[in-house]
């Protein structure tokens, strides 16, 4: 049986380490919130003290942690995976990350005689819940083989992308165009809204048509009109709004090392980071339209 030491079990981890104890792995789970590893050990995990607990005698590591500080912080230092899993062991970081960073920490771990692949996901709680996630996974093609039971018990697509850092660039781009879809999303409701256009129809309209997305049909930021989406749940998490400005922030960073210029992602950025500062940081991400309500200020002449 393989052993996996999971360490993070939060929003996204606890259900994924879920699926891995259902389907038959031995799984060892650390977090630094002492809550979220007895809510993994009520799902059947063995709880571990600290990240070497996690991580002796695994086979697999897995990662799963808010970003790239916390990524470097768990891999590197005395009490870090390289130091502590054995030489072989197969690390998959399922954080979403600065590609660079993935790079870098694939490089420590090769030359502590370790593997270390990116394996980040799309498709927030509920498809984490089913075991039903998109995995996109950069890193040599042998240790995607290896990995490929494990990320198949969390995902129902498990795409190979390239080389080391190659999983990240793709949800870079995945989520830089959902970022901006949830603010464009918002903003049209809001202007449907103050026409007194039923969104239900408005909604069914869309989805039909040249502005339908993803976002829209499961992830809807108004409420009650999908009953799954964050926004019919008071707008808890989901995928929280200081977690997509880190994202378009690593999505923006890289256009900038790319000289590629971008104008939305940033913009979008922005109303997240304001968003943010006016106490929805923790909310989920689609709680910005919630945000962009009209100003109470004079119609503008
Ligand atoms: P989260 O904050 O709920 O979970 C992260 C967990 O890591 C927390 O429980 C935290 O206590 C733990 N942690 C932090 N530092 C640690 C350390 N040093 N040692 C051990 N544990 C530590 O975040 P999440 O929503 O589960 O997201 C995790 C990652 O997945 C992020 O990179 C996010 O961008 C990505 N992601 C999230 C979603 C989503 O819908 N929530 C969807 C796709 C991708």
């Amino acid at each position: 049986m393989t052993r996996i030491g999971f360490i993070g079990v939060g929003t996204m981890g606890l259900p994924m380490a879920k699926n891995l104890v259902a389907k038959g792995f031995a799984v060892t789970a650390f977090d630094t919130n002492p809550d979220a590893v007895k809510a993994a050990a009520a799902a059947g995990a063995r709880a571990a003290g600290s990240t070497a607990e996690a991580v002796a005698g695994a086979d697999l590591v897995i990662t799963m942690l808010p970003s790239s500080p916390h990524v470097e912080a768990v891999y590197g230092g005395d009490g870090g995976v390289l130091a502590a899993a054995a030489r072989g062991t197969l690390c998959v970081d399922m954080s979403t990350i600065d590609p660079a960073v993935s790079r870098t920490v694939a490089a420590d771990a090769a030359e502590r005689g370790l593997r270390f692949i990116d394996a980040p996901v799309s498709g927030g709680v509920p498809r984490a819940t089913d075991g039903t996630l998109a995995i996109m996974v950069g890193g040599a093609r042998a240790d995607f083989d290896e990995a490929l039971p494990a990320l198949s018990a969390m995902g129902a697509n498990v795409i190979y992308v390239g080389p080391v850092g190659s999983g990240e660039v793709a949800k870079l781009c995945n989520n830089l165009i959902a970022g901006v879809a949830a603010v464009a999303v918002s903003e049209a409701f809001r202007i449907a809204e103050g026409f007194g256009v039923d969104p239900a129809v408005v909604t069914q309209v869309i989805a039909k048509s040249s502005g339908n997305t993803w976002l829209m049909e499961h992830m809807h930021p108004v409420p009650g009109l999908v009953a799954k989406a964050a926004s019919s749940a008071g707008y808890q998490p989901g995928f929280m709004t200081d977690l997509m400005c880190k994202d378009l922030g690593l999505a923006v960073d890289a256009a900038r090392a790319l000289r590629v210029p971008v104008f939305a992602a940033p913009a979008a950025q922005q109303v997240y980071r304001l968003a943010s500062s006016h106490g929805l940081g923790r909310k989920d991400f689609t709680s910005v339209y919630t945000f962009l309500k009209p100003s109470a200020g004079q119609a503008p002449v």
